[in-house]
């Protein structure tokens, strides 16, 4: 397999090269070239064993093809619960039992077991992975990379935007993993982040590499839930299933329609964003128009800049075959408030700000009684991560997963200005 730029300017690489290089060399994002259907007669296996099935072509012809059953042994070394509720019409995928309580220890650990597995050459600069955060990808990248030895990683997050738990597990790693809290908002730390990749300084030192869901490798394990699934499901029911998925810089979104794309079953795909309508803007108007972040309850998803905009406007240069694709709404703060009090007071569960826009999305979907399709709302994080904004709400105290109890204290970050030239004094003392 090899993959392309989604600006055309770029010649095709390995997926080491993508996995390594982060973004392309003129700007753009690597996409697979190819879209090999993928035939999944038999249930699915175990995760892990699946994730190195669906995978296997995205990783043929590379260096890391032995290596992608030990690969993704190490990555999916905890389960994806498809649960029912109580007098609700949909089912809810716990994406939420990794190490940081959130699913993006699926890609970040997959993009981890790859990075310190790809062959390097003697007297190679130090790989450094460099990392913007909106609240949930940093600590998911930091834990995954934490103790491995020959990578630094540095992780960039909007100073007091993101919770008391995500700053936790961002800043108490030590060792290998520095935290960079930044004076601006997530969309600062990523234009940084991007500067820093093309600063010729920087790149004379490090192996930069990057672990934001610009990272193609980040994206395709994430595939491996919404196949495995759906799949389920259709072995089940025999009808395919339809996913609501809370969605910010839009690489989960992406992840779900490339699942599609490999003839997954997968009906319907609804989006749920909170007040950052970046992306339900350009169904409505067809004009894609970033602008500044706006903070939420569902912070992991503030993002007014979402870069897999530009893989879904890829995949679909035709705004009218993206509309038949995916559904995208808006909720705003009231709504996510009133959505976690209905998850608990009507079905007894406890959800977090970003799996309750998703709930709301959903009920608004199906508002006219359209619910006869398997409905799946993906739980993007533990509630208890986020415990000062539910906790009030419900009235009850949120149980600590044991995975979350175990990380040490919070830690202190290096605050700097949003200047490239500050964030580069820094690396280079390092
Ligand atoms: C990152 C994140 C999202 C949004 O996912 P994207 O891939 O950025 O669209 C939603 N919920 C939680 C908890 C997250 O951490």
């Amino acid at each position: 397999m090899r993959y392309v730029s989604t600006r055309g300017g770029a010649a095709p690489v390995s997926f080491s090269a993508a996995l390594m290089q982060g973004i392309a060399p003129d700007g753009g994002l690597y996409v697979p070239a190819q879209w090999p259907r993928f035939d999944a007669r038999a249930a699915p296996d175990a995760l892990p064993v699946f994730a190195a099935a669906l995978l296997e072509t995205f990783v043929a012809d590379d260096p890391l093809a032995d290596q992608l059953a030990a690969i993704t042994a190490d990555a999916f070394s905890f389960p994806a619960p498809l649960n029912s509720i109580d007098g609700h019409p949909a089912q809810v995928l716990e994406l939420f039992h990794g190490p940081t309580a959130a699913f993006k220890d699926f890609g970040a650990r997959f993009l981890a077991a790859c990075q310190a597995r790809v062959p390097r050459a003697e007297g190679e600069r130090p790989l450094h992975i460099l990392v913007a955060t909106s609240g949930d990808t940093g600590g998911a990248v930091a834990s995954a990379f934490h103790g491995r030895p020959g990578v630094q990683v540095s992780v960039l997050y909007p100073k007091g935007m993101v919770s008391p738990a995500q700053e936790r597990q961002l800043t108490c790693w030590g060792g290998n993993v520095h935290a960079f809290a930044v004076h601006g908002a997530f969309d600062d730390c990523q234009r940084l982040v991007k500067e820093a990749f093309v600063d010729s300084a920087l790149s004379a030192k490090f192996a930069l590499s990057s672990a934001n869901s610009i990272n193609v490798a980040r994206l395709l394990p994430q595939m491996t839930y919404f196949a495995a699934t759906s799949l389920a499901i259709w072995n089940e029911h025999g009808a395919p299933a339809s996913f609501v998925i809370p969605s910010g810089n839009l690489g989960h979104a992406t992840a779900c329609l490339w699942a599609r794309k490999l003839g997954l079953p997968i009906d319907q795909i609804v989006l749920a964003h909170n007040a950052n309508r970046t992306m339900p803007d350009y169904l409505t108007s067809g004009e894609w128009r970033p602008r500044a972040t706006i903070p939420t309850l569902a912070s992991a998803m503030d993002v007014g800049d979402p870069s897999n905009g530009e893989r879904l406007r890829h995949l679909y240069p035709n705004l009218a075959e993206l509309r038949c694709a995916v559904t995208a709404y808006v909720v705003d703060d009231e709504a996510i408030r009133a959505r976690i009090r209905t998850g608990w007071e009507q079905h007894a569960q406890i959800w977090c700000p970003h799996t309750a826009a998703a709930a709301e999305a959903f009920a608004r979907h199906t508002q006219d009684g359209a619910v006869a399709r398997r409905w799946v709302i993906v739980a993007t994080a533990h509630p208890a991560k986020f415990p000062e904004i539910v906790e009030p709400i419900i009235g009850q105290t949120i149980p600590v997963p044991p995975a979350l109890a175990a990380l040490p204290p919070a830690g202190s970050p290096t605050e700097i200005e949003p200047r490239l030239a500050t964030l580069r004094q820094s690396l280079l003392l390092s």
